[in-house]
């Protein structure tokens, strides 16, 4: 009989959204009329734009033509799309042909794993979103060094303490403090991985969150970033393509092993190998979203959960709560002094009916919080808030 992988047994088991599922059921069992309202899962609610629907339904009937059919594109994804990216996220910072369109930023980054192996050694904030270490851990890798992220350095990690390391994982807006990095934070990052030749792996999945003006947006607005930085980026929570599957990656040219070698040409043989190239649909879809009106829609779509999660934040803060995130981020990260995360959780569904996510769940550090998501249709969030307004935690 074949054994298991032993890395995938050192995995812990998909904890957090199967107990959050087991608590709900049971209360359910016991308060069936209960109206739950669900803040917990961060997946979108609001419908895709008719200009990208327009978009799927144009390309969906070509492909049933002769003259329309498409089969495989190329594996990086459609040309026009890779320039388009690289024209409307990064000012033409990087070129198209740093830019490899996928099938979303978590799949990204199981492949961007393979691509390093299981001899690195990296650094991942904590708490954090759990791919970072679950992937690492598949990969065989073992040394992971927890990086602390609290109210108290601004949620983003004391690189002054950290050993050198191969990769640093930083989330920025963050899952799920919510915190978006300054200038100054990614200069030190930057600073960081150039003294220790690392590489830092940004996830940008939320940058089209950002509205501050002097934030960056992404991680090659800092000098020499195109050095030691890969950045990841998604349609998901922009436009509303969590279903649809599109996002994708910029390797830089200039980004270079020890010896020399491209880490880009690395990454173009392993995405190659294991990856056909994102759905033309959803990459045609992509196309719209970049055009002037796509993209006048999709910030309508974002300023939609920014405010339902300006709603949550004023109410939690009136109700004496200390509440990070929630201005640059889809996510708000509430303290609640001196009781557990789960605690916290029990006492919001049986009170108030609403599904939170326990803040330990992201990782140690993450204990005292709650997690709330401001995914949620209008009608949904006033409720909830009219519901915190009568309870006490
Ligand atoms: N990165 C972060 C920080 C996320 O929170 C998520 C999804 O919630 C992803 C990546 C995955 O995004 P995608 O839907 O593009 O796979």
């Amino acid at each position: 009989m074949i054994k298991r992988n032993k890395q995938v047994a050192k995995l812990k088991s998909g904890y957090l959204f199967p107990e959050i599922n087991k608590r709900k059921q049971n209360f359910l069992i016991n308060n069936p009329e209960a109206k739950l309202i669900s803040l917990g899962i961060g997946d979108t609610t609001q419908p895709i734009s008719s200009t990208v629907v327009d978009a799927f339904v144009g390309i969906s009937k070509n492909l049933g033509t002769p003259e329309g059919y498409i089969g495989y594109g190329p594996e990086q994804g459609i040309e026009l799309l890779r320039q388009k990216i690289a024209n409307t996220f990064y000012k033409n910072l990087v070129n198209s042909e740093e830019i490899f369109v996928s099938d979303g930023a978590k799949c990204d980054i199981g492949r961007l794993q393979v691509l390093f192996g299981g001899e690195v050694s990296v650094a991942i904030q904590d708490p954090a979103y759990p791919v970072y270490i679950d992937g690492s851990i598949i990969q065989g890798i073992d040394k992971i060094h927890m990086m602390s992220c609290s109210f108290e350095n601004g949620f983003f990690p004391d690189l002054n303490v950290l050993d050198r390391v191969d990769l640093i994982y930083i989330c920025s807006p963050n899952n799920p403090t919510g915190a978006a990095c300054t200038y100054s934070q990614l200069e030190k990052l930057v600073a960081y991985a150039k003294k220790n030749h690392s590489i830092i792996i940004f996830d940008a999945a939320y940058a089209g969150y950002i509205k501050g003006p002097n934030l960056p947006k992404t991680i090659y607005e800092i000098k020499g970033a195109e050095e030691v930085a890969i950045e990841i980026g998604s349609f998901s929570k922009l436009a509303g393509f969590t279903g649809i599957r599109l996002g994708w990656m910029v390797v830089p040219e200039a980004l270079k092993y020890e010896n020399g070698f491209s880490v880009k040409e690395d990454w173009n043989r392993i995405a190659t190998t294991l990856f056909n190239g994102a759905s033309i649909i959803a990459q045609y879809g992509g196309l719209a979203v970049l055009e002037e009106k796509g993209l006048k829609e999709v910030e309508k779509l974002v300023d939609f959960y920014l405010e339902n999660a300006r709603f949550l934040k004023t109410t939690l803060e009136q109700m004496g709560y200390e509440v990070f995130g929630g201005i640059n981020a889809p996510y708000l990260w509430v303290h609640f002094p001196g009781k557990n995360s789960w605690e916290v959780f029990q006492e919001l569904l049986e009170k108030a009916h609403i599904i939170t996510t326990p803040g330990s769940g992201f990782g140690p550090a993450g204990e005292g919080f709650v997690r709330f998501s401001a995914y949620g249709k209008r009608e949904d969030i006033l409720l909830a808030i009219e519901r915190l307004k009568k309870i006490k935690i």
